[in-house]
């Protein structure tokens, strides 16, 4: 799916965050379109951001008149007619903001579109999932987002931001959503990876012939994975669960890796990338005794998260073996 994000910016909170984000942003090279630019898919630090309403693509259109606001009022364009369903940004003020920022922006004007509705808790809403379960709404971006509405006083058709904000965080915690499974299911594979992941054995599945170890499907998959497989260990590799991913607009190694790390920063791993774009998860002063987790685009379109055994206890079984 791609990302879903449609955008209707308020003024205030815009300029505020304007003036906040420029100098964080002031280096970074951005090409800005000609004024009335019309374009499908918009390009933000590097993701494709396409807004769809009733299934059919919305156009984004360049639009520096806007004034304190960044976009225009999506409603009133949303409902205008879908056969030319626009929305209109600000790329100045859009590209003055932090790529995360900007993604939640883009994605409460398209949380209108996609949903349709004028409601603007609705959007935001829509916008901080979609972008929980997409990987680019982090911890730190509701933080920072936090921060920028605070003090935002709201208008006629916006509460302030100090309640919008209220909103977005309990609207983050819903389990109605299968993004919330995220960071339970990651969390249970760490903490089973010290039993070999045994409790994760679903059905065995049958030997290849070019593999030793066994394996099984896994009972719980990790939400948008297409299947995940829990691996036996051998004297050659350690026991590990690992789900393999389609790599489209939605899911990159990158998404998938802020998504773990979302789930997985309290817990004290960081995460390291490797000269070919890959990350591997490990606690710093703990690596051996505690497990580690793999992202890795493993070609073929596909991406794989990979929870293992920690070294040492492999090394326990595998010297009684
Ligand atoms: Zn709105």
């Amino acid at each position: 799916m791609p990302i879903k994000t449609h955008w209707s910016l308020v003024g205030i909170m815009l300029a505020r965050v304007m003036t906040v984000c420029i100098a964080i942003h002031a280096s970074a090279q951005l090409h800005l379109p000609p004024q009335g630019y019309r374009s499908t898919v918009l390009s933000v630090e590097g993701k494709s951001v396409t807004c769809s309403s009733a299934g059919k693509p919305v156009t984004w259109v360049a639009n520096y008149g806007l004034t304190d606001v960044g976009f225009t009022k999506a409603s009133q364009l949303v409902f205008a007619g879908l056969s030319s369903l626009e929305i209109q940004y600000n790329p100045k003020t859009l590209l003055s903001m932090p790529g995360d920022l900007q993604l939640f922006w883009l994605g409460h004007e398209c949380g209108h579109a996609y949903q349709q509705t004028t409601d603007e808790d609705a959007a935001d809403c829509w916008s901080a999932k979609t972008g929980v379960k997409q990987g680019w709404f982090t911890l730190a971006d509701f933080a920072q987002l936090s921060a920028d509405m605070q003090n935002n006083p709201g208008d006629s058709t916006h509460a302030p931001g100090s309640e919008r904000i209220v909103h977005i965080q309990k609207c983050m915690g819903q389990p109605d959503s299968n993004s919330n499974q995220f960071c339970p299911t990651l969390q249970n594979y760490i903490q089973q990876a010290s039993k070999e992941f045994i409790s994760l054995r679903g059905e065995r599945k049958k030997p290849k012939p070019e593999l030793t170890n066994d394996r099984w499907e896994a009972s719980d998959v990790l939400p948008g994975a297409h299947q995940c497989t829990v691996w036996g260990r051998d004297q050659l590799l350690s026991a590990k669960v690992g789900c393999l991913y389609t790599k489209d607009s939605t899911e990159t190694v990158d998404s998938l890796e802020t998504k773990v790390e979302f789930c997985v920063k309290d817990l004290g791993f960081s995460s390291k990338k490797d000269a070919k774009g890959n990350f591997s998860f490990a606690v710093q002063d703990d690596a051996d005794s505690k497990p580690t987790i793999d992202v890795r685009d493993t070609g073929d379109n596909i991406l794989s998260v990979a929870v293992n055994e920690a070294e040492a206890t492999w090394e326990a079984w595998s010297k009684n073996h």
